[in-house]
């Protein structure tokens, strides 16, 4: 596939304009070919009209259909996995077992996507019969179930340039409940997005897809992604980021003449608790653990702990000295991009100059640029209470530990949390028995409660929940990993009393599609 460092629009290439941009190789500061021409106003217009007149088709199509085209999109994926990962490689210092990884994390959500909507319970199709003879009024038929929402604009995430950019959970979810598909590509990989767009291009146009159903417009998030946001033909927004780009966006969607649901996975410090049984058994293996997902991938994880609570004492003080020994000893790595390395020393520096707070671990300095360097702090229970600033996430491999001065200050401290991804307990059989205190709080908190592991590392499946309470999303009933994820781009239609003939097939009453339905209350393929 050749880069040619345009938008994609429809079954087009928009035309260039301006001055083109190259991505940037951040392991050492080089361009890479080829320029990216940013799209205008008409490309925005021409990308959300296609998409509707896309849409009007698309979803109509019968599950198999979309089905195929997912697992077309996986295929083609797969084929070209070596280039993608080349190039992915190259824009992001992403190590290429990582990317591999990704890759099959990206192809394996599609392919889940595909059999959900194959099995079909996910449409929630009920039925309650209609009564003629009840009294003192006849009782309607009533039958309802899922429709797509419309066209979904989508914007990748930095960290993960597979599983939640072109082809992620955010597209591949959409593109499942029936919705066409605008992107805006985040601007650290570039040429990845157009290998990935190229991909879903050909999918689509193999399976028949009408044109518009996937388009993908390069440009600054503040001009290019504001005007998709505030498009009159655009239903709902997906986006994985800060907390002020998705913020920003959840305003734009909100000020517009028809508000529009915004899907924003934003930043989260994911607390964890190490309770005092599990501390005395395992300081250094807690240590080690936890160091291990702090730094994993150079800590750009939205999964990332970056907050850490213990009760002083003798094993709390163990389990410090391992972590900062670890900690200390760990190489520099090569972050995403320059600008999210100098927002991450920007966050170091602000704790580091917190009255009150401790950084265990001075740099070494002489890092190459686009280095970090991991960032141990502690802190004590009074200063994390009074300062709420202590709760802003620095993204990359830091962390912050909070020694408490009793259970009551470390359940005063969850209790002020803001909402979580996830938040993660440590203790033994008898501590979680006992400690339902820090779990009902940690419940109000987090979209995910973590026993005994780590937060880092989110299995894609139907039962996961990857969203929390704002300011983790943009709203906590939803999650953007696991097949729940399709219900964001979906919204519930009611019939009463139609005639079965002018019913979706997945309501009529002889079941045709064979689906599980709530019919007059009860669960079943009736
Ligand atoms: P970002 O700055 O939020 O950018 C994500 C996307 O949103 C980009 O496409 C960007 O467009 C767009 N955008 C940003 N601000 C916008 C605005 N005001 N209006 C419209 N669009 C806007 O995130 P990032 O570049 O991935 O990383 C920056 C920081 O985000 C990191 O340092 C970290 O703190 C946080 N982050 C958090 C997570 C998480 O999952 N919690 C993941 C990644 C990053 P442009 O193309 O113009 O940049």
């Amino acid at each position: 596939m050749k880069l040619e460092g345009l938008s994609i629009l429809g079954y087009d290439r928009a035309k260039p304009s301006g001055a083109p941009t190259c991505a940037i190789n951040p392991a050492n500061g080089a361009k890479l070919e080829p320029g990216y021409f940013w799209a205008g106003g008409k490309d925005v217009e021409r990308a959300a009209e296609l998409a509707q007149e896309a849409f009007t088709k698309y979803r109509h199509w019968p599950s198999q259909k979309r089905a195929g085209l997912l697992r077309r999109i996986a295929e083609l994926f797969e084929a070209n996995a070596p280039a993608i990962i080349e190039r992915a490689n190259l824009e992001t210092a992403l190590p290429p077992a990582r990317l591999q990884g990704e890759s099959a994390r990206t192809c394996g959500q599609l392919r889940l996507f595909a059999s959900l909507i194959e099995a079909g319970w996910w449409l929630d199709a009920r039925i309650d019969h209609g009564d003629p003879n009840r009294k003192p009024l006849p009782k309607p038929d009533v039958r309802s179930l899922l429709m797509p929402l419309g066209p979904v604009a989508v914007f990748s995430s930095s960290n993960f340039p597979f599983a939640f950019s072109v082809a992620g959970g955010d597209t591949a979810s959409a593109l499942a409940a029936g919705c066409p598909v605008v992107v805006k590509p985040h601007q650290g990989h570039l040429g990845t997005s157009e290998l990935v767009g190229l991909i879903i291009l050909q999918a689509a146009q193999e399976s028949g897809a009408p044109e518009g159903l996937f388009s993908m417009l390069y440009g600054p998030g503040r001009d290019v992604g504001v005007a998709l946001v505030k498009h009159p033909l655009i239903k709902a927004v997906g986006f994985t980021g800060s907390r002020a780009g998705g913020r920003a966006l959840m305003d734009a969607a909100a000020a517009r003449p028809e508000p529009i649901p915004v899907y924003a996975e934003m930043g989260s410090i994911n607390p964890v608790f190490l309770l005092p049984g599990a501390l005395e058994n395992s300081a250094e293996s807690l240590a080690s653990g936890l160091h291990g997902s702090v730094t994993l991938g150079v800590g750009q994880f939205c999964t990332n702990p970056g907050l850490v609570f213990v009760e002083k004492s003798p094993a709390a003080d163990a389990f410090l000295a391992k972590l900062e020994s670890l900690m200390l000893a760990t190489p520099a790595g090569t972050m995403l991009t320059p600008s999210i390395c100098s927002e991450y020393y920007e966050g170091v520096r602000r704790f580091s100059k917190t009255t009150g707070v401790r950084l265990l671990t001075p740099s070494g300095g002489n890092l190459k640029a686009g280095q970090a360097s991991t960032a141990l702090f502690t802190t004590d229970g009074a200063t994390f209470l009074a300062d709420e600033s202590l709760m802003a996430e620095i993204f990359g491999p830091s962390t912050l530990v909070v020694q408490c001065g009793s259970r009551a200050e470390m359940l005063a401290a969850a209790e002020k949390l803001e909402g979580q991804l996830t938040a993660t307990v440590h203790g033994t059989t008898e501590e979680f028995r006992t400690s339902r205190d820090v779990l009902a709080i940690l419940e109000t908190k987090a979209g995910r409660l973590v026993c005994n592991g780590f937060p880092t590392g989110v299995e894609v499946c139907h039962a996961m929940n990857h969203g929390g309470p704002y300011p983790a999303t943009a709203d906590g009933r939803s999650t953007s990993v696991g097949t729940r994820a399709i219900e964001r781009f979906t919204r519930p239609v009611c019939y009463q009393s139609f005639p079965d003939a002018a019913l979706p097939d997945a309501l009529k009453e002889s079941n045709p599609l064979g689906l599980w339905r709530l019919v007059d209350g009860k669960l079943g393929t009736l």
